[in-house]
């Protein structure tokens, strides 16, 4: 299996979706075409790839803002 952008992610790809927002509208994320998707399903439409659910966790710097 290939996960490779295949262009089409533009056309399915949720492009204003606040940072903030972005997992609690269900918004799901390729990191191989760098795009954002509100759908179902955990496969990216474009490259086949899993999509990303979960925001990262990085808590290293005693602030982090
Ligand atoms: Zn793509
Ligand atoms: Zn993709």
């Amino acid at each position: 299996m290939s996960t490779t952008c295949h262009g089409d992610c533009t056309r399915f790809a949720t492009p204003n979706i606040r940072p903030a927002d972005f997992y609690k509208n269900g918004a799901k994320r390729c990191i191989v075409c760098s795009c954002s998707y509100r759908m179902h399903g955990n496969r990216c439409p474009c490259c086949s790839s899993l999509l990303r659910l979960k925001p990262k966790v990085k808590r290293k710097g005693p602030k982090d803002e």
